[in-house]
């Protein structure tokens, strides 16, 4: 297995922190063992329900004990064998609540809600009723024993101890960029030798734009993230950032499809910039008045003025979650009568996607820019610059992207809880290319994928486009999470376990 060497270029963790860190991710794995074979080792011996033939993934939940002991002398005695197990781990992935039955199918009465992020074992049976797929299962607390739909069922090969992700917080839906530059710097302390960090650039407000490369910089193969180019999509930052935190944590105990994570990433590095447009995301979450200079902050009121009379929301309450969710009422003109409702500045500056004067980043790229015919003047959204590659965000993205052959592009948005594929004016090559990625990450988040050469009004300049288009790369967009923008913090549950194992997949996928 190949060796990573500690990196040169990275911040400068203390030998001392690093084995604290390594330490630490062995305890976690410990306690990951002893869990099964106190918990569920026992219950599995007399375990009913028809039983399928062990697949491939099964074999190797546990991790590998030598794996910890080729980078440090075993700090503990690690069992030499994982405990045998014959089911599937699965993790409820809901937009709020699913439902256990007794029965296959939506009738009757469910046994209990299941909240995402709930851990199931399946042993293979599933049942098709109502034209639906339906997988009888039980908590991993043994408490309940039923069917749910497998439309919202993942299964997972590395079971995570959540406890152990204690920096990027998944409570507060409000992730800010600062909060994001001390989670950066406290990864780079506890893990020095699986992941680095990149000032790219600045925003025009002056924020840094981060690059941070997980795994072997110098791997033969790499790939292209990116998250919230969109500032109310902050979300997807959480969710990139959580991703890089669980992957640094699982690097030595985690494995997919019996492959360890560092053999995956000494073949294939992650670059990821986990939040591209950081001035938009502050004037989703703070306003005009989060700005730094005052300049940016007329641009974003000027922009209010001009559309607050063209603008209302109606509010949809969820009678379930209290999630409200906004449609903008379509041809709305306020300034005909003279009358309300208007968007609030608050509620503007909240759905706000562009960058700090205004211009919309992801119309702002070369790559069919002079077809985008959407706003004339600086906006929330959908302006797409006065030249193509104005805005330095895009430059950063476009120049750091050309250092490596990427396998392929992989975009964080919000939302949709779909996958797009595919772009205006790619070869027939990429196109298939991109609808295989597409496919493949399907298969592991069940989100629906979507042709984007098949949408209505879909606009080019996007970094997608570029990457497929001028670049000639497969990609994708990932739209997570389902209510608007900005999204509830209870979406994040759902959506991790949609995406927790999405690299492991690209990186397996890359080597074989
Ligand atoms: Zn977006």
């Amino acid at each position: 297995m190949p060796r990573v060497s500690a990196v040169s270029g990275m911040h400068n963790g203390s030998a001392a922190q690093a084995r604290l860190g390594m330490i630490a991710a062995v305890i976690g794995m410990l306690l990951m063992i002893a869990a099964d074979i106190l918990c569920f080792g026992p219950l599995l011996k007399g375990a009913a329900g028809p039983v399928e033939p062990v697949r491939e993934e099964q074999e190797e939940l546990e991790p590998e004990p030598e794996q910890v002991k080729e980078e440090e002398p075993p700090v503990f005695d690690v069992p030499e064998t994982a405990p045998e197990v014959d089911y599937r781990r699965l993790v409820c992935v809901p937009t709020n609540a699913l439902p256990i039955r007794e029965e296959p199918g939506g009738k009757g009465d469910a046994l209990t809600e299941l909240p995402p992020g709930t851990m199931l074992r399946w042993y293979g049976e599933e049942v098709a009723a109502g034209g639906n797929l339906f997988y009888h299962v039980e908590t991993e607390d043994g408490a309940f024993e039923g069917y749910v739909t497998e439309r919202y069922v993942i299964p997972v090969e590395t079971p995570a101890d959540e406890a152990l992700l204690d920096i990027v917080d998944a409570t507060d839906a409000l992730y800010t960029y600062e909060e994001m530059e001390e989670d950066i710097a406290e990864l780079l302390v506890r893990y020095p030798d699986r992941i680095a960090d990149e000032v790219i650039g600045e925003s025009l407000d002056g924020r840094q734009l981060h690059a941070l490369t997980i795994g072997e910089p110098e791997a033969p193969q790499h790939i292209m993230m990116q998250a919230a180019i969109h500032g109310r999509e902050y979300m997807a930052s959480q969710l990139a950032m959580k991703l890089a935190e669980y992957y640094c944590t699982y690097y030595d105990a985690g494995t997919y499809r019996g492959i360890p994570y560092r053999e995956l990433f000494a073949h294939t590095a992650i670059h990821l910039i986990p939040m591209a447009n950081p001035d938009g995301v502050t004037i989703s979450q703070y306003g005009a008045e989060g700005l730094r200079d005052p300049e940016y902050r007329e641009a974003v009121l000027g922009a209010y003025e001009r559309e607050r009379l063209k603008f209302a929301l109606e509010e949809d309450v969820d009678e379930h979650t209290g999630w409200v969710d906004h449609y903008r009422i379509k041809g709305y003109d306020a300034s005909l009568t003279g009358d309300g409702p208007f968007i609030t500045q608050g509620e503007y500056t909240a759905i706000w996607k562009a960058d700090a004067r205004g211009v919309d980043l992801n119309r702002n790229f070369d790559a069919g820019w002079e077809e985008v015919e959407l706003k004339e003047e600086p906006a929330h959204s959908s302006y797409k610059g006065e030249v193509p590659c104005s805005e330095p965000e895009v430059r950063a993205l476009t120049e750091y992207s050309e250092r490596y052959d990427h396998l392929c592009y992989v975009n964080y948005h919000a939302r949709g809880n779909i996958i797009y594929y595919d772009a205006v004016g790619s070869t027939e090559e990429v196109s298939a290319a991109s609808e295989d990625l597409a496919k493949r990450l399907q298969a592991v988040t069940k989100y629906d994928i979507v042709n984007t050469t098949e949408v209505n009004n879909v606009n080019p300049g996007g970094f997608g486009d570029w990457a497929q288009r001028i670049l000639g790369k497969p990609g994708v967009t990932i739209e997570v999470g389902r209510y608007p923008c900005p999204l509830e913090i209870g979406e994040f549950p759902g959506m991790w376990g949609r995406n927790r194992e999405t690299w492991a997949m690209l990186l397996a996928d890359a080597i074989s």
